[in-house]
């Protein structure tokens, strides 16, 4: 397992894969800890929670550079992940407690109310693009709840697992309490086997989606997949077309456009579909794409040659389909996995750019009758995770997010995760949710209790 930086292609460094003793026994050490560990009192794991996020902000700049340099975000965007990861520390540490309340309901009995109980060790599968969020997100709320956790990160951000489990132990967490384990994805079904593993939670693919739940569903274990989207950003007529122009480069360009809550299809109505494609074309040339530890720079690189491979694949398809393209749609020569900002015209369902998740600095712009095609366009794709609409009329748009297939609306902002909000998808975009006090409650046993004396 090795890390490469994409933006040089230089090989930063080499982890060895865990033998299958040395991973059943990383888990046996985590699972020992489930008891002590969930007798702790809430507000013992508060304040180690309060401490993990005060070390998160006391080590930001260290951090964040290791995550660009292992794949490749823009150095600004990496400072503002591990702030977001220390808020959401900071939310659980604060709200634990009342997320995990005993819940009292009426039922004819001396006492009845729901319990929120820890399962034991949840395991987490992480992908590279947000390497310290996605684990965050998970971690947070389950040690909270009073789960042990182990993960197994994505293979070419080993450096930000181990540091992730070093961080924890340095804010005081009890050793093995989280455990990071460095195996390859072909290993994730052993550890699923591992009879302490209570839960499993995938950010991924859909791919990695269906060898989880069909390796977890033969131990009938619980999962949670957060898998691919291929957000609709739907733009109204009536919308200021240089403003929504603006929001739509940044949209996609978020984290080198390899976020799956990136807006990735422009569903434009047809009145203003020209004038926004070229406002788009306009604001995503604007964007300067180089080295993303240099704060002048928008776009860093993809995080892998393949990536880049796979993304022009899309593009070149959708345009021999008949998509036109506005700018980028070439592989840049020289060092790094880059790709420009590209945007295609004239997109259709049917082409590789709206039919696929497209992971990188790709915009497929699609012309749409009216609302009620706009609407449907919207709706006609596998995945389901995030929308946005765009419009002056916002009581419309409210409207409207009750027929949109997905696990979040936003009206005139773009779509983002927030520790305070359920987050997640349905369709082919995976099941169950993240983050609030929601996606606290995947991993716990919710216990009735009922006292008839
Ligand atoms: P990926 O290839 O599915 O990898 C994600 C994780 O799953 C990695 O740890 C990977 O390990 C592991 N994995 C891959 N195939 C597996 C398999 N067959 N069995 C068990 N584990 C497997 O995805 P990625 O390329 O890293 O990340 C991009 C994808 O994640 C996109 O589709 C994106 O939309 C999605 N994503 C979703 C969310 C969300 O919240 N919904 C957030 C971020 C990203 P290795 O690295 O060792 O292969």
């Amino acid at each position: 397992m090795q890390s490469i930086n994409p933006a040089t292609q230089q090989r930063l460094a080499e982890y060895p894969e865990m033998g299958a003793d040395e991973m059943v026994g990383r888990i046996d050490r985590v699972a020992t800890r489930f008891e002590p560990w969930r007798k702790t009192t809430i507000a013992e794991r508060s304040k180690l929670m309060r401490n993990l996020a005060g070390l998160l902000r006391a080590r930001r700049t260290e951090l964040a550079r290791l995550m660009t340099l292992e794949m490749g975000k823009p150095i600004g965007a990496a400072e503002g992940e591990i702030d977001k990861c220390a808020w959401a520390c900071d939310f659980y540490a604060e709200k634990g407690e009342e997320f995990l309340a005993p819940r009292h309901v009426a039922a004819g009995a001396a006492a009845s109310y729901v319990r929120y109980d820890p399962l034991g060790v949840v395991l987490a599968v992480m992908p590279w693009n947000f390497p310290f969020w996605q684990v965050f997100r998970f971690a947070a709320p389950a040690l909270m709840a009073g789960n042990v956790a182990v993960l197994k990160h994505a293979s070419n951000v080993c450096g930000c697992a181990l540091t992730m489990e070093k961080l924890l132990a340095e804010a005081g967490f009890p050793e093995d309490v989280f455990g990071a384990l460095l195996i390859s994805s072909q290993r994730v079904e052993e550890a699923i086997r591992h009879p302490a593993v209570r839960g499993i939670t995938l950010t991924g693919s859909e791919q990695a989606g269906m060898a989880i739940a069909a390796a977890a569903g033969r131990q009938l274990k619980k999962t949670v997949l957060e898998l691919g989207g291929s957000d609709p950003f739907i733009v109204l007529a009536d919308a200021d077309v240089a403003a929504v122009a603006e929001k739509a480069a940044a949209a996609r360009t978020i984290n080198n456009g390899q976020s799956c809550i990136a807006a990735k299809r422009f569903i434009v109505e047809a009145p203003i579909a020209a004038d926004f494609c070229q406002a788009l074309s306009a604001a995503m040339q604007r964007l300067k794409m180089g080295n993303p530890l240099d704060r002048a720079n928008d776009l860093g690189p993809l995080a892998r040659r393949d990536l880049v491979d796979d993304l022009h694949r899309q593009v070149t398809q959708s345009v021999a389909a008949g998509a036109r393209v506005m700018c980028g749609g070439s592989v840049p020569s020289g060092i790094g996995y880059y790709y420009p900002a590209t945007v295609l015209a004239d997109v259709r369902p049917g082409m590789a750019a709206f039919d696929e998740e497209t992971f990188g600095p790709v915009a497929a712009v699609v012309s749409a009758r009216d609302v009620r095609e706009a609407i449907a366009l919207a709706n006609r794709s596998s995945f389901g995770l995030g929308a946005s609409i765009w419009t002056n009329d916002g009581s419309r748009a409210e409207c409207l997010a009750a027929e949109i297939e997905a696990g979040c609306v936003f009206i005139n902002d773009v779509v983002k995760s927030d520790p305070r909000l359920p987050f997640g998808g349905v369709k082919r975009s995976g099941y169950g949710r993240e983050l609030s006090d929601i996606g606290m409650h995947e991993f716990v046993n919710i216990k009735a209790v009922v006292r008839g004396t």
